[in-house]
């Protein structure tokens, strides 16, 4: 997928960088979810590898909300490249 379309949600310089991990898993709520499972890495769209340099082509990514608002186990190498903390 090729897109160079702007606009959408904007949230800062982290509104590229998306929540990614090793699998995911389908939870019921009002409308259905896919949740991350495990460490949860952050992965721009069409790049190979995290944002702390794992190699993560057929990681499942998560869409509803950038990386910086993921919750749980977050990966600390990617909070540091990402946030700049
Ligand atoms: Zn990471």
């Amino acid at each position: 997928m090729k897109t160079s379309a702007r606009g959408g949600v904007t949230v800062g310089a982290q509104a590229h960088w998306y929540p990614t991990a090793t699998s995911r898993r389908l939870v019921r709520r009002d409308d259905a979810e896919w949740v991350l499972e495990g460490t949860v890495h952050a992965r721009r769209c069409g790049e190979l590898t995290t944002a702390c340099g794992l190699l993560a082509v057929d990681w499942p990514m998560s869409f509803y909300e950038p990386f910086a608002a993921a919750r749980g186990d977050v990966c600390r190498s990617c909070v540091r490249t990402v946030v700049g903390v």
